[in-house]
């Protein structure tokens, strides 16, 4: 089966992922794209979201709390602003994130704050539901 390089780096801990792999399903801003070898050039922001590896007959997620990805036909780079393969997820630390995310946005909506304020709440609601999503972990 044919391989394509997945390199996947943040700015605190450098290389979190180098491996061949088969395919990747991930969310960028224009929706969801699997990326297989040879694709086409690409370069796009993503999602926070748990993103799907398929290599070696299986299948692992890794999280990805946003960031930017070029594909070219050889190797698929991704520099997130926050990445985690899922043994590295401390899942008390994502569930104490999700609760404060989702007071915030509802907070941030019943008194009608600011939309930089709700969209920030959001985003971090999105991450915790990522790395919840990641460890198998129901959502409250
Ligand atoms: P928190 O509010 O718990 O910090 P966050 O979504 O705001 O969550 P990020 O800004 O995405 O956190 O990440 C900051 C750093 O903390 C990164 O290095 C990230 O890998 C790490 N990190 C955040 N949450 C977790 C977690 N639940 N398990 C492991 N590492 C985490």
């Amino acid at each position: 089966m044919s391989t394509i390089l997945l390199e996947v780096a943040t700015p605190d801990k450098g290389e979190v992922f180098a491996k061949e792999i088969n395919m990747l399903i991930c969310r960028s801003i224009a929706g969801e794209l699997g990326i297989l070898p040879k694709h086409a050039r690409l370069l796009t922001e993503l999602v926070p979201h748990a993103m799907r590896i398929k290599m070696d007959g299986g299948e692992t997620q890794l999280f990805i709390g946003g960031g930017f990805m070029e594909v070219t036909p050889e190797k698929i780079t991704i520099l997130a602003d926050s990445a985690e393969m899922p043994d590295d997820i401390d899942v008390e630390r994502a569930k104490s994130a999700y609760k404060r995310a989702e007071d915030r946005v509802n907070s941030a909506k019943n008194k009608g704050d600011a939309e930089i304020d709700l969209k920030r709440a959001e985003a971090a609601l999105a991450r915790a539901k990522a790395r919840l999503l990641v460890k198998g972990v129901p959502i409250p």
